[in-house]
């Protein structure tokens, strides 16, 4: 998500770079919706930001306030009414939102509101924020107001960043679980990302973060701050450490690099091997891959080549495309691994089947043994707050022994990451979620499953 608020200029051109600094948050969908001050406009379609986008359609989007998304699906299918910015019009107010997260009392807050078809966490909250604003219309501060009123009943991950024709706001949930940033223009004007690492693009500097349970409101008498929230406690996701978040970024004061490099270096200590080189899985295993080189002495070579061409587009996340998917996506070298004892090092093993085939790869490129070694514990429970891992029966360690791991994805040998060790490489364990590794749900998710539910029977 990115968001900018910079009078005198098009904010939808320096959105339309943020979201390519951030289409790895999701390929599916991508839009941007615009305000000139009278006039909010909202261009969505399926694909990546590169082809749905063009000039014309960017030259349709006017004004000095806008905010726009890249869609990752966890639930719901692959439609344009699910792409966002969602949209309503309240009668002179517009009002745009997009969302990164998972709700977990969908179900609940569907009931309350009785819109039974609701397709998305994002259509319904805008739906929900639609009627609050419609309540309140005769007052000057009605979106503002409205999202004070409605986002204590919003349960689970959300960070949102919203607009009207004159106001741009930013807002994360109370346990803080995705991240947003407030970062500045040289021209002091305001800038919303879901990363640091967008904001280079656009020549903005990062202000701060926005905090968990934070919503800030920027508009022609500046930024304010607001707390509609109970406190909780801080649960940034420690997968954007893992995997999500670009290296380039910065999460609660934290290089990503860095926290990559440290898991690797722990993971080292924790499973060493007897072998002879290391070879990292692009892109995400690459920090940690150097870090275990580096302690364990083993020289760090490139094993697989990744095709940076490929996206997933207008394509169902389904099992059959995942296990192409990765044929298309790596290559291997035979030169640097053939006759070798490999050490593969990846971020983390969900389902087991990509972790299988880069294995068999090595094999087949004339690896003499490989060890796995994973920078992350064991994944054995869903994610509700915006990971697509709602079936836990599809997790591998929660249906296998860890002893049989290795036999099951044919490799020499496995070595996890404990849970302590990634606490400590990311450097912040008391404001992390961890609940897809430890099972330490930080909301109430007793809902979020009639959720899942609802969605699979929604998609048949
Ligand atoms: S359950 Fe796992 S993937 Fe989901 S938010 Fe928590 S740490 Fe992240």
């Amino acid at each position: 998500m990115f968001g900018v608020y910079a009078p005198g200029r098009r904010a939808a051109s320096l959105v339309y770079f943020g979201l390519f600094a951030l289409q790895h948050r999701g390929q599916e969908s991508a839009g941007i919706a615009a305000s000139d001050g009278q006039t909010l406009t909202v261009f969505k379609d399926l694909g990546l930001v590169a082809q749905v986008f063009d000039e014309a359609s960017l030259a349709g989007l006017e004004g000095h306030i806008a905010v726009g998304h890249t869609r990752y699906s966890t639930t719901g299918t692959t439609r344009w009414e699910n792409a966002q910015p969602t949209h309503r019009q309240i009668g002179a107010t517009s009002v745009a939102l997009a969302h990164n997260g998972n709700l977990t009392n969908t179900a609940d807050l569907a009931h309350e509101l009785g819109v039974g078809s609701a397709t998305t966490d994002s259509d319904l909250m805008t739906e929900a924020i639609a009627r609050a604003v419609a309540d309140g219309r005769s007052d000057g501060r009605g979106l503002e107001l409205a999202l004070v009123e409605v986002l204590p009943a919003f349960s689970g991950a959300f960070s949102l960043v919203v607009m009207d024709q004159g106001h741009l706001i930013g807002v994360r949930d109370p346990h803080g679980f995705r991240p947003l940033t407030l970062g500045r223009l040289e021209t002091g004007d305001w800038v919303l990302s879901s990363e640091t690492s967008a904001l280079d693009l656009v020549g903005a500097k990062v202000e701060r973060d926005v905090e968990p349970g934070e919503m800030v409101v920027i508009d022609a008498g500046g930024l304010r701050s607001f707390r509609p929230f109970p406190p909780a406690r801080p649960a940034l996701c420690i997968f954007e450490f893992v995997y999500f978040a670009r290296p380039d970024s910065i999460l609660d004061g934290r290089s990503v690099h860095a926290a990559r490099q440290e898991m690797g270096r722990i993971l080292a200590t924790e499973h060493p091997a007897l072998a002879d080189v290391v070879v990292p899985v692009p892109e995400s295993g690459i920090p940690a891959a150097e870090g275990y080189a580096q302690v364990s002495g083993l020289p760090y070579v490139d094993g697989l080549v990744k095709n940076r061409y490929v996206g997933r587009t207008f394509i169902e996340p389904s099992q059959m495309l995942r296990d192409r998917g990765i044929r298309l996506k790596l290559n291997p070298i035979p030169s640097t691994v053939a006759g070798r004892r490999v050490v593969l090092v990846d971020d983390s093993i969900v389902r087991g089947s990509t972790t299988r085939q880069l294995v068999q790869m090595m094999r087949d490129a004339g690896a003499v043994e490989v060890h796995l070694r994973i920078s992350s514990p064991p994944y054995r429970w869903p994610c509700f707050y915006g990971m697509d891992t709602s079936d836990r029966s599809a997790l591998l360690a929660a249906r296998v022994a860890l002893d049989d791991i290795a036999d099951v994805l044919g490799a020499d040998s496995v070595g996890y990451l404990s849970l302590p060790g990634l606490l400590e490489a990311v450097g912040g364990g008391d404001r992390s979620c961890t609940a897809c590794l430890s099972g330490d749900y930080p909301t109430d998710v007793s809902g979020a499953s009639d959720k899942f539910e609802l969605e699979r029977v929604a998609r048949r």
